[in-house]
């Protein structure tokens, strides 16, 4: 029996674009729901035929986006009703929905707990005022938590807050007030994403023009040491870079990705993934991002696949360290060994002696993991596994490579 697989659903619409955001979201003032709900549907009749996908149960669907709190809770259970007939679906599924604070009320907060969906992540991102305005929110403080307390009225019992950090003219003060909310509201799960000025947005122009001023290196590094000190200290384990939860609340859909279990994505942009060969290669493929593109190709074929790619023995070794680092707990030596056939150090030997010695991580006879320094330098701590000489024990087709 295949092994169980997790479902993304991804929702490309939201009310206003935020000037830092840069994932495939398009601000519309009415939003072809009815049209996307059906094309969603027909993508997901299509591929629950689908040989590597026919028959797996699903362990945990996630709405995300865009705002999928934006559609009406009657299309997310049509969807929900639609993905339980289409495969078995786990009963103690984890089913999250990310809501924007800004379209939660009683009743959707009521309808979506009806609905199916058990876990809410919800974008609250600050409690200051400045700090939402400079980001380009468009809820108030007062709504971030209106909208949890309503969520909690309504019986979510699994609650997710984002905090951003390192925005500008965001204080350290700004973030312990944040956290002194987080307290109060005392939510069982916190992302905490440092701000990043990613290419083509608003922020980057504005970065780059001299408009906009990052706050200092040393502040953010102080941020991030102030989340990683304060949360453990109300009962959050950190668990992964920019997550911490209460005993038994990590994010089972985000631990998927890191541990490289197979996921299916449905909706514009959405990407999939799946070994293949015993685990010896897998294959990954994206849909077409154009909401518009997307809605005529899955109606018209079920499937809006528009890119494909399969991944070498070497990639998938880079994708073992590239996600299973980002955990606090690392990587096992074993698991290495029994995936790809060869001891880690045969193969990142030099790697693993340069990153010890510069106390960026830490490996002991069964595992290995970022240490609190490696941490902070995560990204370029990590990119030193894509560079290793190293012959493929199977080459398959040259790839490129993309992230969730
Ligand atoms: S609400 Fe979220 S997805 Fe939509 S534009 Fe803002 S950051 Fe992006």
């Amino acid at each position: 029996m295949a092994a169980p697989f997790s479902l993304y659903l991804h929702v490309p619409y939201c009310l206003h674009k935020c000037p830092y955001c840069d994932f495939n979201t398009y601000a519309l003032s009415q939003i072809p729901e009815q049209e996307y709900v059906t094309a969603l549907l027909s993508e997901l009749d299509g591929v629950s035929r689908e040989p590597q996908w026919q028959g797996r149960s699903v362990q945990t669907i996630y709405f995300g986006g865009g705002t999928p709190s934006l559609f009406h809770p009657t299309s997310i259970a049509r969807i929900i009703g639609a993905i339980s007939r289409a495969f078995p679906l786990d009963p103690l599924a984890e089913v999250s929905l990310e809501a924007n604070p800004g379209s939660i009320d009683n009743e959707v907060a009521e309808l979506l707990s009806d609905a199916g969906v058990n876990r809410i992540s919800l974008g609250a991102q600050s409690f200051q005022s400045h700090v939402l305005e400079t980001l380009g929110r468009i809820h108030s403080a007062d709504q971030a938590v209106m909208a949890y307390e309503m969520l909690r009225a309504a019986g979510f019992t699994n609650v997710s807050l984002d905090l951003m950090y390192g925005v500008p003219k965001q204080t350290l003060e700004d973030l312990r007030e944040d956290l002194n909310m987080i307290r109060t509201l005392a939510p069982e799960h916190v992302s905490a994403y440092g701000l990043t000025i990613e290419k083509g947005t608003p922020f980057y122009q504005a970065v780059k023009s001299g408009k906009m001023k990052l706050p200092s290196e040393g502040l953010v590094l102080e941020m991030m040491e102030c989340l990683q000190e304060y949360l453990p200290q109300q009962g959050y384990a950190w668990y992964e870079i920019s997550n911490y939860a209460q005993a038994g609340r990590q994010a089972r859909h985000n631990l998927a990705y890191w541990n490289r279990n197979d996921y299916l994505g449905l909706g514009a942009g959405s990407h999939s993934y799946y070994v293949t060969d015993f685990g010896k290669s897998a294959k990954r493929y994206s849909n077409y991002a154009l909401p518009n593109r997307y809605i005529e190709e899955a109606n018209a074929c079920g499937n809006a696949a528009s890119w494909h790619d399969e991944l070498s023995q070497k990639d998938l070794m880079f994708e073992f360290f590239f996600l299973g680092l980002r955990k606090m707990q690392g990587v096992t030596l074993a698991s290495f060994r029994d995936e790809f056939g060869i001891g880690v150090e045969e193969v990142y030997g030099n790697v693993l002696e340069v990153l010890v010695d510069q106390d960026l991580i830490k490996k002991t006879q069964a595992r290995i993991h970022l240490t609190e320094k490696g941490f902070l330098l995560a990204d370029s701590v990590i990119g030193n596994f894509s560079e290793v000489d190293f012959e493929p024990l199977k080459p398959v087709h040259p790839t490129s490579r993309l992230t969730q």
